[in-house]
C-alpha cells in the first residue's frame, strides 16, 4: 500500500462544561477525564452533516486519523441531577410507559450525569491529508452545532485551534506535533488551576517496524466508533506521555471573579451601626411599619463593607420586608448597590413579593415566625 501524504489537524476543546462519556450504562453517566475517539469522530460527523447512518459508512475512514490529546487545563469533575421521562413517563421493557404503584403517575428516572468545568484539550488528528483537509473545512463551517462530548456543552471557542491557522510545520510524530503548540495559561491561576510545568498527552499507539508490539503500560480504550447508531466501539491502545508546559505568548484571562459584596456580622463596631439605625428607625420597618419579629437591616449599599458601614448604608426591616428584599435581588444579580426599600421604584414589587413568600411559605414556617398581618 502506497502512503499517501499525511497531515495533522489541531483541535482546541474548551468550553464550561464537557463530558465525554465511555463505557458507562444506564443511569450514571461518567466523563473520562480527556476527550475519546468516538467523541471526537461524533463531533466531526456532526461538523460534516452526516447522519447516524451515513457516519457508519465514513467511520472507518475516520478512524485511520490517530488521534493524540493534551490535557491543557483538566477541569474539575462536577455531578449534575438530572430528570428523564418526568411528565411524560419511560418506556418499559414491554414498551409501555411505566408508572407508579402508589399514584399511578408517570415514572421517571434520576440520572447522574458527571461533567468536566472549564477543561482545556488541544487534539492533534493525524492521517490521510485530503480526509484532513474534508475535516478542516467541516469544522470551519459545521452543518450542525457542534458539541463537546454532550448536547448541553457548547464550546466556547473556535474549533480549529489558532495553531492550525498558522500552519505547524508537519511532525510525523504525534506527541512532537502537540508539543509543538505553545501552551496557553491563564495569567493568573484561579481555584483549581495549579501552575504546571508539565502536561499530560494521551496518544494512540499504532504498530510500526520500530515498534512492532504495544509498551506494557499501553491502556485499552474502547471508544473507536464502530456505529453511533446503535453505539458499536472497537478498542483502541493509548499511552500516556508527558511534554514540557511551554507557555506560548498567547495567554488566557482568567474570568475576573464577581464582587462579592460582603459584611462582617461578627464585627462589634458593624453591630453597633447597626443598632444605631434600627433605634433611629424607632424600631420599625421602614417598608410596612411592623415592628418586627426578627428586626433586621438591610444593606442599600456595600460599597463601605466590610467595617466601614455607617447608618446611611443600612435601613431597618422586618424578617418577612428582608426577605422579600433579598429574593428581588438574588434575582437581579447585584453589584455593590443594593434595594432601597424607601424607594418608591421598589415599592410594587417588595408588595408583590412578600404576598408569594406569605402564600407559599409552610404553616409550620409562619408558626416560627409570624408577622403581625399573617396573625389572624
Ligand atoms: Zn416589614
Amino acid at each position: 500500500m502506497s502512503t499517501s501524504h499525511s497531515d495533522t489537524i489541531y483541535l482546541r476543546l474548551e468550553g464550561p462544561l464537557q463530558a465525554w462519556g465511555d463505557n458507562s450504562k444506564f443511569i450514571i453517566r461518567r466523563t473520562a477525564e480527556a476527550p475519546t475517539k468516538s467523541g471526537v469522530l461524533g463531533l466531526i460527523c456532526c461538523a460534516m452533516g452526516l447522519s447516524r447512518q451515513a457516519a457508519r459508512e465514513r467511520l472507518p475512514e475516520l478512524n485511520r486519523l490517530r488521534m493524540g490529546v493534551r490535557i491543557d487545563r483538566p477541569g474539575q469533575r462536577w455531578w449534575d441531577y438530572h430528570t428523564v421521562g418526568a411528565k411524560y413517563g419511560v418506556l418499559s421493557a414491554e414498551g409501555k410507559i411505566k408508572a407508579t404503584a402508589s399514584t399511578g403517575e408517570h415514572e421517571m428516572l434520576v440520572s447522574r450525569r458527571e461533567y468536566l468545568c472549564d477543561a482545556s484539550f488541544l487534539v492533534a488528528l493525524q492521517g490521510d491529508a485530503q480526509l484532513v483537509g474534508e475535516v478542516r473545512k467541516a469544522l470551519e463551517k459545521p452543518v450542525w452545532p457542534v458539541f463537546l462530548g454532550r448536547k448541553s456543552c457548547p464550546p466556547s471557542a473556535p474549533l480549529i485551534d489558532a495553531a492550525d491557522r498558522r500552519g505547524q510545520p508537519i511532525h510525523d510524530d504525534l506527541l512532537a506535533a502537540l508539543q509543538a503548540v505553545p501552551w496557553r495559561p491563564r495569567l493568573e491561576q484561579v481555584d483549581g488551576d495549579r501552575p504546571s510545568d508539565s502536561l499530560t498527552c494521551i496518544i494512540e499507539w499504532r504498530a510500526s517496524k520500530l515498534e512492532p508490539s504495544a509498551p506494557a503500560e499501553a491502556e485499552v480504550w474502547y471508544d473507536a466508533p464502530v456505529s453511533f447508531d446503535p453505539p458499536v466501539h472497537q478498542a483502541r491502545l493509548v499511552v500516556r506521555a508527558t511534554v514540557p508546559a511551554t507557555p506560548g505568548d498567547a495567554t488566557q484571562r482568567p474570568t475576573p471573579p464577581l464582587p462579592r459584596p460582603r459584611a462582617d456580622y461578627t464585627d462589634s463596631q458593624y453591630r453597633a451601626v447597626r443598632e444605631r439605625r434600627i433605634k433611629a428607625d424607632n424600631h420599625l420597618c421602614v417598608f410596612c411599619k411592623s415592628p418586627g419579629p426578627r428586626m433586621t437591616t438591610q444593606h442599600i449599599t456595600y460599597r463601605h463593607s466590610p467595617g466601614g458601614e455607617t447608618v446611611n448604608d443600612l435601613r431597618s426591616l422586618c424578617g418577612l420586608c428582608h426577605d422579600a428584599v433579598t429574593m428581588i435581588e438574588y434575582g437581579l444579580n447585584m453589584g455593590l448597590d443594593r434595594i432601597d426599600p424607601q424607594e418608591p421604584r421598589w415599592r410594587q414589587r417588595i408588595i408583590d413579593k412578600r404576598a408569594e413568600i406569605i402564600r407559599f411559605r409552610s404553616l409550620e414556617t409562619r408558626r416560627r415566625f409570624l408577622s403581625a398581618e399573617e396573625v389572624q
